[in-house]
């Protein structure tokens, strides 16, 4: 298909946010009789799943202590519920145990999820943990874990297969989708609306923009003009100025390579996603000496070739190479000291780990993510006719909020969207904060 001259509406970003609001929009249009997928075109520079959405390590999970993240999970579980194959949806369940320090919010979390029909098992106290891990796998032997969340209807699903079956989905709805498109610029309108889209093929008269453009989102920002540096109310009433209002991490993820058949659960089960936050000292499988003793935090699922996870991301600050995706960037690969860790945290929880740092597979992994200024997403219309998709990296998981976006693109208003609009920087309608290591729980 050769670029059109114009378009009612056009995503950029064929990622999990692009292509689910593309079949979303596809849908309300036909069921409301104001059109149909062909409205929607679909462009990306590179193409689908080239982004973070290809990448993610595809963890999905509803482990957050944010009451909002909660409510936007169940959104999000519809539609990973509604076709697991299509998906490629695996709810093999998530599993986080955590020491005493997070303990409380652990059980805060779990009281919310029971209280609004998630299916969890909650489990506290330290021989509690121990026996409830060793059920699932017998030679656990993490020490020090005080609280359990077991979340029996989330899991994983395979990263780039997923964006597949949803670009089908979209396309089967007739969405044009455009490989190798990148958008340039944007010209405005006197209302401060986008009138014209400027991309490598071509301009593009448009009527509606939205922006799923993941860890590019900063550069896209600055073409709409929008604001780099952002005033903050705090949750104390205080004003915080100056905030860059976008901030780069290194998301640490890698794999180790064994026959997955060694790692099954006591009764021969793929195991559930394991997340472990812990302040036990931890020791390197490598050299035997003490990596740290202070907070430290894994994850880790089983994969097709071996085990894949990740760790603490680390803060790069507001600038970065942000196209962090080809192999040749180096921001490509995860830190030097990542494979210890991760790999001491594995021998540290489960015996049949010991000695896995020999086979930690050091092929590039791992990615750039770009954070809002509090490390939650926007999801707002930033200008009159410009709908912003931004999730401060927490949106693999997140194949619900494009269903959203599209009844907010017909009209109506989304409850479940409301918090993560851009004004509660200024209003302080901020999200709690947790006690977890990491900036995204
Ligand atoms: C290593 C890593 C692991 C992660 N693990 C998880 C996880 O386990 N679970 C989870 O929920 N989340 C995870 N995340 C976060 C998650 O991957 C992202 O939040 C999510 O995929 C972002 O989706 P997106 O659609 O916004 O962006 P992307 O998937 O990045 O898609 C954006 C697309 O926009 C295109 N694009 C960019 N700029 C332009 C332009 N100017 N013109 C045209 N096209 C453009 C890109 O080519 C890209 O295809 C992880 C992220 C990383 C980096």
């Amino acid at each position: 298909m050769a670029l059109p001259k114009k378009v009612r509406f056009l995503i950029v970003g064929a990622g999990v946010h692009g292509l689910s609001t593309a079949w979303h929009l596809a849908r309300e249009l036909r069921a409301r009789r104001r059109g149909d997928g062909t409205d929607v075109l679909v462009v990306d520079k590179t193409g689908v799943a080239a982004g973070a959405s290809g990448i993610a390590c595809g963890v999905i999970r509803n482990f957050y202590y944010q009451p909002a993240m909660g409510e936007i999970m169940r959104v999000n579980l519809e539609v990973w519920e509604s076709d697991p194959a299509a998906f490629h949806f695996n709810p093999v369940g998530y599993l986080a145990a955590v020491g005493e320090v997070q303990a409380p919010d652990v059980q805060s979390i779990y009281e919310r999820q029971a209280a609004t029909g998630f299916r969890s098992t909650f489990v506290r106290g330290e021989s509690q943990v121990s026996d409830y891990m060793r059920r699932i796998f017998p030679d656990w032997r993490a020490r020090g874990l005080t609280a359990l969340i077991h979340e029996h209807q989330f899991g994983f699903a395979w990263n780039k297969e997923s964006m597949r079956g949803l670009a089908q989905k979209a396309q089967a709805e007739g969405v044009n989708l455009l490989e190798g498109v990148e958008v340039t610029g944007f010209a405005r309108r006197g209302d401060g609306s986008v009138g014209i889209v400027l991309t490598s093929g071509g301009p593009i008269e448009v009527e509606q923009v939205v922006i799923g453009a993941g860890p590019w989102i900063k550069r896209l920002w600055g073409m709409l003009d929008l604001p780099m540096k952002i005033d903050i109310k705090g949750r104390d009433g205080k004003i915080y100025k100056d905030n860059d209002m976008w901030t780069f991490w290194r998301l640490q993820e890698g794999e180790m390579k064994m026959d997955v058949r060694s790692y099954v659960t006591s009764d021969g089960k793929t195991p559930p996603v394991i997340h472990v936050d812990s302040s036990e000292p931890l020791i390197s499988d490598r050299t035997g000496k003490l990596i740290t003793d202070h907070l430290w935090g894994i994850y880790w699922k089983r994969d097709r070739e071996g085990v894949q996870g990740g760790g603490v991301p680390e803060k790069i600050g507001p600038d970065a190479q942000v196209d962090p995706y080809g192999p040749a960037s180096p921001y490509y690969t995860v830190g030097e000291d990542f494979a210890d860790t991760w790999t001491a945290g594995l021998a540290h929880c489960l015996e049949r780990f010991k000695g896995c740092n020999r086979l930690y597979d050091k092929a590039p992994s791992g990615g750039i993510g770009a954070f809002a200024a509090d490390s939650f997403p926007v999801f707002d219309s930033m200008l009159p006719n410009v709908f912003v998709i931004a999730d401060s990296n927490h949106g693999y998981k997140m194949i619900g909020v494009g269903r959203e976006v599209a009844r907010v693109l017909m009209g109506e208003s989304s409850a479940v969207l409301r918090p993560f609009r851009f004004a509660r920087f200024t209003e302080g309608d901020l999200h709690p904060v947790s006690r977890s290591p990491f900036p995204w729980s």
